[in-house]
Formats: C-alpha cells, structure tokens, sequence
C-alpha cells in the first residue's frame, strides 16, 4: 500500500539545488511514485532528465495555459513531441483555459488548448487539464476534440458536481490537491468529495504551491500528499488505506505507470 503524488514540479527551479533529497523523503514516507508536471519546453525537458535519473520518477510534458505565448511557431511543439520518445513520458499537459490570471490571451490559450489535444491525442498520452475559471470552455472543447479517446485528468479539481459528471462521462478522473485541507468553503468541498466516487479520485500536491496544512506557509513537496489522502478518507468515512490503494490504482491505470501496485 501506498501513495502517488500525480502531479508535482520538482522539475521547476525551486528544487532545483534538493529535489534528489526531496524525492526520497515521498519515498521513505510513503509516496512510491510521482509524476512530474511540464509547463513549458524547458521544465518538460528537465522533468524527462530527471525521470530518468529516479526510477520510481515519471513525467509530463506540455504547454501551460500562462506559457502558451512563448510557444511562438509550432516548431516549439515538434520539439516537444520528440521528448514524448522517451518511456518515461506517461502523460500530456498540463494544458487548458486560465481565464482567471490570463496571463496568456484568451483566444492564444484556446487556439493551442485545442492544437495540444490533438498533440496527445497523436502522441497517444493522457490529458492533464489545468482549468480556472473556464469550465464552460473546457467541457465544450473536450467534448469538440474527442478528448475522451485520451482520457486524463482535472488537475487541482475547482468546479461543481455538474461539472464533474461532464468530464468523468469524457474518460476523465478528478484531482484533489492540498487546498481541502484548509477550513475555506470547507462545506462545498466536503459534499464534493462524498459525492464523486473514489473509483474517479487521484491525489496531487502540485509541489511547491499549495501546502496543505499542517505545513501551510512552507514550500510543498510531495510527502505531504498524505494530508491530501487523509482529509478524503475523512470526508468520505474511509480508510486511510483504502484512500491509498484506490488512488494508486486510478493513477497506475491512468497514466499506464510501469509499477507494482
Ligand atoms: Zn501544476
């Protein structure tokens, strides 16, 4: 029995001088595997370095929805698609709609949210879908890409019971991160979580944002995934153990992890 952390960026610059150290302290605690998360070319390279460098490490590789100006003419995105040779590439994002931030302009965000579906679609990889604020948009372009072919993941899961029926029907599975453990809309999101099957549930720590608490305020890293685990077993009435070996499970059939479970 243990943990997954589906979603993480110890291949981002805040790691960058421990991530080694920060990889085996999930390990002695627990979290046998993490997946690493591209937001760009650079991270989703040095994410593809490190996977290979940690065995139990896996990655993505993708285009942010904040990143998506930088791509500039789709060479950047060839580039990115010879990286999906290597074996420890299991997933395609995070990719999607921050109509929140925009950091990026709307219609940039839409046009290579679509082009990246068809990217992972041709690369034959799951979906991470970061979405904010974009609900709406992003049912409806799933839906028009035929992303259910993929299937993935809403990662860092903010939406309604609706929303989450939409994109389970699509092949996708919902991702819980740190932020339910903290006492904001704590109703909505207990009623959430009872209501969406563990069967559908994976956990993240989307390390080195979003530290659950008790370690709020401190940089995330994937050990505390448990507190994400914790807090659903809670909400659901569960075992910890049983929180642990469903997510597992989702994440290894998900992601096609090579892994015992
Ligand atoms: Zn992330």
């Amino acid at each position: 029995m243990f943990l997954i952390d589906s979603h993480c960026h110890l291949n981002m610059d805040y790691f960058k001088d421990d991530y080694r150290e920060v990889a085996q302290r999930a390990y002695n605690s627990g979290v046998k595997s993490f997946i690493m998360i591209g937001t760009n070319y650079l991270d989703s390279q040095r994410g593809v370095k490190i996977a290979n460098e940690i065995p139990y490490a896996f990655t993505s590789i993708g285009w942010h929805p904040h990143d998506v100006k930088d791509i500039g003419d789709s060479s950047n995105l060839f580039k990115i698609m010879k990286l999906a040779e290597n074996k420890k590439v299991v997933g395609y994002g995070e990719i999607g709609l921050d109509f929140f931030k925009n950091y990026s302009p709307k219609d940039i965000q839409i046009k290579f949210f679509r082009h990246q579906i068809a990217v992972a679609k041709e690369l034959n990889l799951p979906i991470i879908i970061h979405d904010r604020d974009a609900n709406e948009e992003v049912t409806k372009i799933l839906k028009e890409e035929s992303a259910f072919k993929v299937g993935g993941v809403i990662h860092c899961f903010s939406g309604d019971l609706d929303y989450a029926h939409k994109v389970m029907d699509m092949n996708f599975y919902i991702s819980f991160p740190g932020t339910i453990t903290f006492k904001k809309n704590r109703e909505l999101v207990s009623k959430l979580i009872k209501s969406i099957p563990i069967e559908r549930i994976i956990v993240e720590t989307d390390s080195p944002f979003l530290t659950p608490e008790p370690h709020r305020g401190k940089r995330n890293e994937p050990a505390f995934v448990k507190y994400v685990a914790e807090k659903i077993a809670e909400i659901k009435g569960i075992t910890f153990e049983e929180v642990a070996k469903w997510t597992t499970h989702n994440c290894i059939e998900l992601f096609r992890l090579n892994i015992e479970k």
